[in-house]
């Protein structure tokens, strides 16, 4: 890689929403949790994956999740995201990079994240091939307010740090 895309560490932010529907699975880090409400989305609008799939691909400076995995096609409706969220860790090694931790918040009224955090850690641990160790994932109220308060939806922020890879 040229001299001045060598770095230490890289950090990227990954932002994403969902609408709660009737009648969609709940599915959040790659865990099904039990809820009146799911998710709308063409995928399985797991918020999770796809805000930390965009914090790992903006690290690396590599496109984002929709360039990637395009509503338009197919292949990608019903889409396990966890798939996707492996998939963007083999681009952003095949740049020369490997994930070195991440950080994820959900922001909800419910469901409650603290009862599926080890899961959701181990399985986002999995996705990228690192110690659940360098996982983490916190859940916040909006504390009643706007959207997210009024229980419309829910919102996830994801940061990641991605290092060179030992050659
Ligand atoms: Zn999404």
């Amino acid at each position: 890689m040229p001299p001045e895309e060598r770095a230490t560490a890289r950090t990227g932010i990954g932002y994403d929403s969902h609408r709660f529907a009737p009648g969609r699975p709940m599915i959040l880090g790659g865990v099904k949790i039990d809820s009146d409400v799911g998710l709308m989305g063409h995928s399985d609008a797991d918020a999770v994956a796809h805000a930390l799939t965009d914090a790992i691909l903006g690290a690396a400076c590599a496109g984002d999740i929709g360039s990637m995995f395009p509503d338009s096609d197919p292949a990608n409706k019903g889409r396990d995201s966890m798939q996707m969220l492996s998939l963007a860790v083999e681009r952003i090694e095949s740049a020369g990079f490997r994930v070195a931790h991440a950080d994820v918040t959900v922001i909800a009224e419910s469901p409650r994240i603290g009862p599926h955090r080890a899961k959701m850690c181990d399985a986002i641990a999995r996705a990228c091939r690192i110690s659940p160790s360098v996982v983490s994932v916190k859940g916040k109220s909006n504390e009643g307010m706007g959207w997210i308060g009024r229980g419309e939806g829910l919102a996830c922020i994801a940061v990641a740090t991605l290092v060179e890879r030992g050659r």
